[in-house]
């Protein structure tokens, strides 16, 4: 152990070596305070080569590695197990700009800096990096790819797979994939850089990556609607993108009981409440007051129950910090069992029907908070009790999540639509992922990792 701490020390400097546990606390237990790990150490490499030679360290010593970026996966992805034998690579010292091309739209950033950072580059240069989280101003653009991250503006613009034009991955083995083009259009072959997007650190160590940049829009009409149904405002969806094309960059979704919930913690900010509400958002490049006019004008044939528009800047922020201010306002009521589920937009009131239904049934005293990105079919689906069964709740998440996976699946969704699988959700991946999939990709980490060593007891590790 002190020869490998010193080998570690050899390639990343002494001070870049976490062994302390008041240093590694940060790097050990994740967002939702759920898993606690032990780490042999943290390191933090500054470039590259310093990656592909830890890497090549750790598999002729065969040592597991962790890859961490900003540690908000909020299913365990990036958490240690407790052995005291994984080493984590944390990312954030390798966090450079590269290159930006404004006549390419595309920009080369290293996969350390954080989305904030990011999106605030594309602005200074007149573009628009689209890709937006609440956990933006820590996670990282390597986290963001390893999870495929989406967000608030996945209607318009796709998720960070949809984004993505090169790479730069360390392999395991301290081979260097160098894939960084800002190609649109690229027949030479499979398309590998698409293996790591989405594979949770466990096939290599992405260090860099070419994203694609947009226009920076310059006007915006955003609406906060009432609906009656979620029928209704699947209707509304469809209605909207039919009159306004890819203008329509946000819809998003409320059930009542999170409004409620948004009244309780933050009153007098809503509106309205309505059985079901809808943050709708338009953008383009002209003149803000004229999209504003043509929503008002659409939104007068519509004949709903209610709507306010924003008017302003400030309006819009406003509404804005309501729907973000979702999740924390639920964390602030109390644990709740979540899911981050995918469903076709149009499956979507079935589905929400069949599901309180069978849930109500099972547990009398469920308590259901939907809301989320309806616009690409992604649902926050949290699952409470009134109190003070609330104590209880999590002795029944093995059967509350069957009932809603097993209706997810039934209506073609996905059960990870955008937090990944992590450590929470691997168990449930190897029920409803197709067998053939699931043994393509087993076949691929064999080929890439065939000691196992990438971010084991992950969803690809042998069961
Ligand atoms: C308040 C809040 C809101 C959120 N909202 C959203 C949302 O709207 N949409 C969404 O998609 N997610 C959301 N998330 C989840 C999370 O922020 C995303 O999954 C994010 O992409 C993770 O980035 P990270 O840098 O924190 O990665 P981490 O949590 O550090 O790691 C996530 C996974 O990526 C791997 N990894 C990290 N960096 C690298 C790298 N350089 N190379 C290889 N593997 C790597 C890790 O091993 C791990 O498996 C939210 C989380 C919070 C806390």
């Amino acid at each position: 152990m002190p020869d490998l701490l010193a080998d570690l020390a050899a390639i990343v400097g002494a001070g870049h070596v976490l062994t302390l546990p008041q240093d590694t606390a940060p790097y050990t237990l994740d967002y939702r305070r759920r898993y606690q790990g032990q780490p042999l150490a943290v390191v933090l490499p500054g470039s590259t080569a310093e990656v592909a030679a830890l890497l090549r360290l750790c598999q002729h010593q065969q040592v597991a590695v962790v890859p961490q970026g900003g540690n908000t996966s909020t299913c365990g992805a990036a958490t240690p197990d407790n052995t005291g034998r994984q080493l984590v690579i944390a990312m954030q010292r390798i966090n450079r700009l590269r290159a930006i091309d404004t006549a390419n739209n595309s920009i080369t950033v290293e996969a350390g800096m954080t989305l904030a950072v990011l999106q605030q580059l594309a602005v200074e240069a007149g573009r628009l990096f689209p890709l937006s989280l609440a956990s933006e101003g820590s996670c990282q653009i390597g986290g963001n790819l390893s999870t495929n991250a989406g967000g608030l503006a996945v209607l318009r613009y796709g998720t960070m797979r949809e984004l993505t034009l090169g790479l730069e991955v360390v392999l395991p083995d301290g081979r260097v994939l160098h894939q960084l083009s800002g190609l649109r259009k690229d027949t030479s072959g499979l398309d590998v850089k698409q293996l790591f997007i989405g594979a949770e650190g466990q096939l290599g160590l992405i260090t860099a990556a070419t994203l694609k940049l947009f226009p920076l829009p310059g006007a915006h009409a955003t609406a906060w609607l009432g609906v009656d149904s979620s029928q209704a405002a699947i209707n509304l969806l469809s209605a909207l993108r039919q009159a306004f094309g890819d203008r329509l960059t946000t819809f998003e979704i409320m059930s009542q009981p999170c409004q409620q919930l948004l009244e309780k913690y933050h009153p007098g900010q809503l509106p309205f409440i309505q059985p079901w509400a809808v943050l709708a958002e338009l953008s383009d490049s002209g003149d803000s007051h004229h999209l504003q006019q043509l929503l008002v004008d659409w939104l007068a044939t519509q004949n709903l129950p209610d709507g306010v528009l924003a008017h302003s800047e400030a309006d819009r922020q406003q509404l804005w910090q309501l729907r973000e201010a979702m999740s924390e306002t639920q964390k602030r009521d109390g644990p709740s069992i979540k899911h981050d589920i995918g469903l076709p937009s149009s499956a979507i009131p079935a589905f929400l029907e069949q599901c309180a239904t069978a849930l109500s049934r099972a547990f009398p005293t469920v308590r259901i908070i939907a809301f989320g990105h309806a616009g690409d079919g992604n649902l926050h689906y949290n699952i409470s009790y009134t109190r003070p069964d609330n104590a209880h709740l999590f002795e029944d998440e093995d059967s509350v999540n069957a009932i809603v996976y097993d209706l997810v699946y039934r209506h073609q969704g996905t059960l990870a639509a955008e937090h990944g699988i992590g450590q929470l959700k691997g168990h449930w991946l190897q029920r409803y992922q197709d067998p053939t999939a699931l043994q393509l990709m087993r076949g691929i980490k064999q080929l890439l990792d065939p000691l196992g060593l990438m971010n084991p007891g992950k969803w690809l590790s042998p069961p």
